[in-house]
């Protein structure tokens, strides 16, 4: 297979992202990256799972916590803190500010986001294409409980970083979408691909925002090639991340079967679950989607080889069927 395309958002998709590269050396990968998690900071654009996934595969990652840069110093953020200014519940590192501010100066000038992107994966050389899914702004929202007793949305870095995903989620909205355009390159990676990939990520909003961008859901569902998926709950749990919280705010079930079933045959050919979740392949297959129980834990570059490695083997299954 020589064109692979991955829709990914951070972690989950990082990981991936590094176990398939040796699993497919030959091969030319395009990473649509999820880009509704960006928030705007201190002034700065930042775009974490860009980053994750560009810092991850540049070997710049800081390994245990999964996100940011290694041999990270935060003298910026205590500064900031001495000043009292806010938000103080989104820390960031020294380094990776310099790369917050090299996008955020490139895009001032005018360059889009895709641009940008490219200019700065030119020193991490990630050995990927990497895609923002659009240039334009889209912003994941989550709609919680206000004190007044009605509700109100706050962007998903509050939701998560601030909040640590501890308060009900009543729905995720990505602001921004209906109108926002697939990033030059996307629609035609996917209708050149010969293997579509769904790592791990979170199915609503990582792989779910990067689906809400109009255009990019019909050209996965009407690609020539086969669309293989990978489960991000193991056991009716993520592993890590809070995927049980907002897959329930949008009404589906926090086990593998149903997160299958979400997608949907109309977008996924195949899809691994984790030999916990065994039981739940004969549901999947019956929804119209093969399905096969093998180790999902990334729990080093081998395992995440091993994986991407079964994902392929199905991706060749479904084809030759
Ligand atoms: P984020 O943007 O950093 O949250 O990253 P992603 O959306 O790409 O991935 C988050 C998802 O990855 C979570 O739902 C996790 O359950 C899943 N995940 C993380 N590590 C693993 C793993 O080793 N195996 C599997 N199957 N899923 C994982
Ligand atoms: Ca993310």
């Amino acid at each position: 297979m020589r064109r692979i395309v991955v829709l990914a958002g951070g972690i989950g998709g990082a990981r991936f992202l590094r176990g398939l590269r040796p699993a497919a050396p030959d091969a030319e990968i395009t990473v649509i990256g999820n880009t509704g998690d960006d928030i705007h900071l201190f002034g700065l654009k930042i775009c974490p799972d860009l980053d994750t996934v560009m810092y991850t595969l540049g070997g710049g990652i800081h390994e245990e916590q999964g996100w940011g840069r290694a041999d990270e110093s935060f003298a910026v953020r205590e500064e900031l803190a001495a000043y009292g200014v806010e938000p103080t519940w989104f820390g960031l590192g020294d380094r990776d500010i310099a790369t917050h501010i090299v996008r955020t100066q490139m895009l001032g000038a005018g360059y889009p986001l895709s641009a940008v992107t490219e200019a700065l994966c030119a020193r991490w050389q990630p050995g990927v294409k990497l895609l923002p899914m659009t240039d334009d702004r889209v912003e994941t929202h989550v709609v919680i409980d206000a004190p007044d007793g009605g509700r109100r949305a706050v962007h998903f870095q509050e939701y998560w970083v601030r909040l640590r995903a501890a308060v009900p989620a009543h729905g995720i909205v990505p602001v921004g979408a209906e109108t926002a355009a697939p990033a030059p390159g996307v629609l035609q990676a996917l209708a050149e691909a010969d293997v579509i990939l769904f790592p791990p990520s979170n199915p609503v909003v990582s792989i779910g925002t990067i689906l809400s961008v109009p255009g990019i859901r019909e050209a996965v569902a009407g690609a020539a090639a086969p669309v293989v998926g990978l489960s991000p709950l193991i056991g009716g749990a993520p592993v890590r991340g809070m995927a049980d919280k907002v897959l329930a705010a949008i009404g589906v079930a926090a086990d593998t079967a149903a997160v299958a079933r979400h997608y949907g045959p109309e977008l996924l050919d195949g899809w691994l679950v984790a030999p916990q979740d065994a039981d739940a392949v004969p549901e999947v297959e019956k929804a119209g989607i093969r399905c096969r129980a093998v180790p999902l834990l990334m729990s080093d570059r081998q395992a995440a080889t091993a994986m991407a490695g079964q994902a392929l083997e199905l991706a060749e299954e479904v084809r030759a069927a």
